[in-house]
């Protein structure tokens, strides 16, 4: 797929693991890195979140592997997936954990790197394109910009087992970050945003919420803080959503290169 040799990168030895981020969706998103790690993988374990476009891309006799969660199965836990890569490894498989985004950005892929480390597999992190800069660029929006946001905070919407994360400093947030990016930040954004709100921000304040990100059913919903979480609810807005809240968002009025997807 590319010339591995002029773009000296290096080998994908037997027996590691290449820790890849796939970026938020369109395939162009991909590094060279990671498309090589696609040519050379034996095993390919992949999360719910990579484009099914992206997998095409394996070495023809790569084996695949969901490591979330299918067919309505439930997805394997993280320890389960941690002896999954150890294992391949052992075995002597050049092991391409793929995940979407960036493998470092609420994508888990500290834990996985620190259970490689403990068992002294070698690994390599391939960082990705993240869905809170990428995608928010695909939707015309620049995550920070000078005069208007010198500052931008990413946030998870849920911890594990889905509550509002605890131990949030919603008032810094306020009033320290003008941009605010959240992922998984669907389900609770009525809370967040009414958080946000009673800690000083407008509820005039845009926001947009930018559905399955550089994909071909890319639709981005532009609101303002009190208005967004019923509005996203009257549009149907699907999983997954980046949404972010910050007067960049005004920014897409002009540079919206896209084009239609507007809801
Ligand atoms: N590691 C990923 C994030 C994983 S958490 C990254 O760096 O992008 C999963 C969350 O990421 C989703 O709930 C959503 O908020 C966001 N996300 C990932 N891909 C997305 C996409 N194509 N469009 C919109 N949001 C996306």
């Amino acid at each position: 797929m590319i010339d591995s040799a002029r773009l000296h990168l290096p080998e994908f030895m037997p027996g590691t693991v290449w820790l890849v981020g796939a970026g938020p969706g369109d395939p162009g998103l991909l590094s060279a890195l990671a498309l090589h790690a696609l040519d050379h993988a034996d095993s390919v374990v992949y999360d719910a979140l990579v484009d099914p476009r992206i997998l095409e891309l394996a070495r023809p006799g790569a084996a695949r592997e969901s490591a979330g969660k299918r067919g309505g199965r439930p997805s394997p836990s993280q320890p389960d997936i941690s002896a999954r890569l150890i294992r391949l490894a052992q075995v002597g498989q050049r092991v391409l954990r793929l995940k979407g985004g960036d493998p470092c950005v609420f994508g888990r892929g500290g834990e996985e790197a620190l259970a490689l480390a403990e068992a002294q597999i070698p690994f390599r992190i391939v960082p990705g394109i993240t869905a809170g800069i990428g995608g928010l660029a695909y939707a015309g929006i620049p995550v920070t910009h000078r005069d208007i946001a010198s500052a931008v905070t990413f946030l998870t919407g849920h911890e594990r087992g889905g509550a509002l994360p605890k131990g949030i400093d919603w008032a810094a947030i306020a009033r320290g970050s003008p941009v605010i990016v959240l992922y998984m930040g669907l389900t609770h954004l009525a809370r967040i945003a009414a958080r946000l709100i009673a800690s000083g921000r407008s509820p005039q304040e845009p926001v947009a919420i930018v559905s399955k990100a550089t994909t071909p059913v890319q639709r981005v919903l532009v609101s303002t803080l009190a208005k967004a979480a019923p509005d996203a609810a009257a549009a149907r807005i699907e999983a997954p959503t980046i949404i972010v809240i910050g007067e960049v968002v005004r920014l897409r009025a002009t540079l919206d290169w896209l084009g239609p997807g507007e809801t």
